[in-house]
């Protein structure tokens, strides 16, 4: 097996360059994490303002590690030199792999991929950040699906190690090994799985939060069950998780599991999250949630 992975290994090319479109909460992470262990890195977004908040969460996690005595402010100075922020395609003449991670809306995804696949090299690698959308679905758009492939970070980037390289049916060897290596140069543990609802630990995730939405309609108090979860070693609870990942992206990838898996995760009840959702609870992104947060 070992010599199986090594000769894999062998079909990556190096990223020399990177390019991520979208510089929201995962585009600003993936910049960051990408300059921070040495791949420079486009950042492309629609306007300016959006390019300031990717720039903003950069400069806001390297000030820490500053204050830490992590790096010192000459270090930080050539991080941020490593993000090169942009409007325009015209700039990624160089970049070797590009990360879509704009809006979860597959028509905005299929517009900007193929606008991309348009002004980068033949062979270089498109990767998608999608939490939701199958990659084949993606694919179909494409004119080379074999150099596209799905790279699913988590957030907050640059805390969460795991990366999901999703392979579609047409994706190469190639740009799966690409994107592998490109992953473990930017310090994360990526794994290998096939294009399905959920990907791998949505698959995991989503019916623990369908657990714990049934244990609250049974009566439970959500903050104690948050403490049970914690005193079971696990960093945080499922309340405060989905107040972290936002009440509308956790209803909406609970809404494509349910289509996916309907034997496993239909529920004729209304969910918590649904209900958080309906009062505009959205979690952290609104100050309110499970928890109240200002
Ligand atoms: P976000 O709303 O914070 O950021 C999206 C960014 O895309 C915005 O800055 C917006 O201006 C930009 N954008 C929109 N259209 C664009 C275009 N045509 N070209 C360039 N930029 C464009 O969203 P996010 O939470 O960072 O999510 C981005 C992607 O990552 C989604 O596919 C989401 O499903 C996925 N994802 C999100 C999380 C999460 O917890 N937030 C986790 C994993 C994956």
């Amino acid at each position: 097996l070992k010599k199986k992975a090594k000769d894999y290994e062998k079909q990556a090319n190096q990223v020399k360059m990177a390019a991520v479109l979208g510089a929201g909460i995962m585009g600003g992470g993936i910049a960051y994490q990408s300059a921070l262990k040495g791949t420079p890195i486009m950042m492309k977004d629609i306007n300016r303002d959006g390019i300031k908040l990717g720039l903003d969460e950069a400069k806001k996690q390297l000030s820490k590690r500053v204050e830490k005595g992590k790096m010192s402010a000459d270090q930080m100075g050539d991080v941020l030199n490593n993000i090169h922020p942009t409007l325009n395609y015209g700039d990624f003449g160089d970049v070797d792999l590009v990360v879509e991670a704009v809006v979860e809306n597959p028509k905005v995804k299929d517009s900007v991929l193929r606008e991309t696949e348009d002004v980068i090299g033949e062979d270089k690698i498109l990767t998608s950040n999608t939490s939701t959308i199958s990659i084949d679905r993606l694919a179909k758009n494409l004119k080379r699906p074999e150099n596209f492939c799905g790279m699913h970070f988590f957030n907050p980037v640059h805390m969460m190690p795991l990366v999901e390289v999703i392979r579609g049916e047409k994706t190469s060897d190639k740009a799966v090994a690409t994107t592998v290596a490109y992953a473990r140069a930017m310090g994360k543990s990526p794994i290998v799985v096939n294009d399905c609802p959920g990907f791998l630990v949505n698959r995991i995730l989503f019916p623990y939060f369908g657990g714990f939405a049934r244990l609250v309609r049974d009566g439970a108090d959500f903050q104690k069950v948050d403490k049970v979860m914690e005193k079971f070693g696990w960093p945080m609870g499922p309340a405060y998780l989905l107040d972290v990942v936002g009440m509308d992206t956790a209803k909406h990838a609970n809404e494509v599991m349910a289509e996916g898996f309907p034997d496993r995760m239909k529920d004729e009840h209304k969910s918590a999250i649904d209900v958080m959702f309906e009062k505009d609870r959205l979690g952290q992104k609104s100050d309110v949630g499970f928890y109240q947060y200002k």
